[in-house]
């Protein structure tokens, strides 16, 4: 769902939010500073705004989300399937000097710490476990999803939390949709290659030797298969190359466009 805090839009979901345990948002193009082809709410620190620009964002991010700025936690992506368990805000000191690195998943249970992870077309999973009380933000691109990272976040939270996936909320949030996803073949062939079940979430495109890709589905019935009761998976279904209005797309923008972030956080006593 969408809401507006402060001017800032953020897309959130019903399942998080109604479990009280959590601040949480997945943020959009409106009601940053950034101007141009980055207008208005880049989070990238690598996409040619001034520095104090995406600072300003993250502020207003940070404010409209309801977490503190400061214990903003995020490093650099590389659509890869690795998780890191954080026990502490760390520096914020931008991708590029970020202690983070080669991580495209985070998870805590350290209340007041909030995980980031970016996005322009890559699916983000929220997923909080109720009961032992931790979470995961999850950066799952094609290449990730083909890793089964949404599944490895589940299964790292159950050796370091003992999270039992029957407690655990899921919420799939904008990206990229079947709509919008024209794959190659080499793509959908390693799909079929990691999971079975993969084939009944594409179909031939218009265009010969294309296949359109179904990302949410896929990740939705890993973490099934990964035991999370289907009813506790919400899914935004918002694509972000339809609407490059509210949403930056990489598909459709190339370079020429900012970054957007999900934030997870435990709520503090
Ligand atoms: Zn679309």
């Amino acid at each position: 769902m969408k809401t507006e805090k402060n001017g800032v839009t953020i897309i959130q979901f019903e399942n998080l939010s109604q479990s009280g345990l959590v601040c949480h948002g997945f943020s959009t193009r409106l009601g940053g500073v950034s101007q141009g082809e980055r207008a208005t709410m880049n989070l990238g620190f690598t996409r040619g705004d001034r520095r104090d620009v995406v600072e300003e964002n993250f502020a207003r991010l940070a404010q409209a989300v309801g977490v503190d700025v400061e214990q903003i936690v995020f490093g650099k992506q590389v659509h890869g399937t690795e998780i890191l368990k954080v026990e502490k805000p760390l520096p914020m000191d931008g991708v590029l000097k970020s202690s983070i690195q080669g991580y495209d998943g985070l998870m805590t249970n350290v209340p007041g710490v909030a995980l980031l992870t970016y996005h322009a077309d890559c699916v983000p999973v929220f997923l909080l476990d109720t009961k032992q009380k931790a979470i995961a933000m999850v950066h799952s691109g094609w290449r990730g999803t083909v890793g089964g990272i949404g599944p490895k976040a589940l299964l790292a939270m159950q050796q370091a939390y003992g999270t039992n996936p029957a407690d655990v909320l899921v919420g799939i949030g904008p990206s990229i949709g079947l709509c919008h996803f024209q794959v190659g073949e080499e793509v959908v062939k390693a799909f079929g290659a990691a999971y079975p079940f993969a084939q009944d979430f594409w179909r031939k495109d218009d265009v010969p030797g294309k296949y359109k890709l179904d990302l949410w589905g896929i990740i939705r019935r890993q973490l099934q298969d990964g035991g999370v009761p289907e009813a506790q998976i919400e899914t935004s279904g918002l694509c972000t190359m339809c609407d490059t209005q509210l949403f930056y797309s990489h598909r459709k923008m190339g370079e020429a466009r900012g970054t957007m972030a999900a934030v997870l956080a435990l709520k503090e006593e």
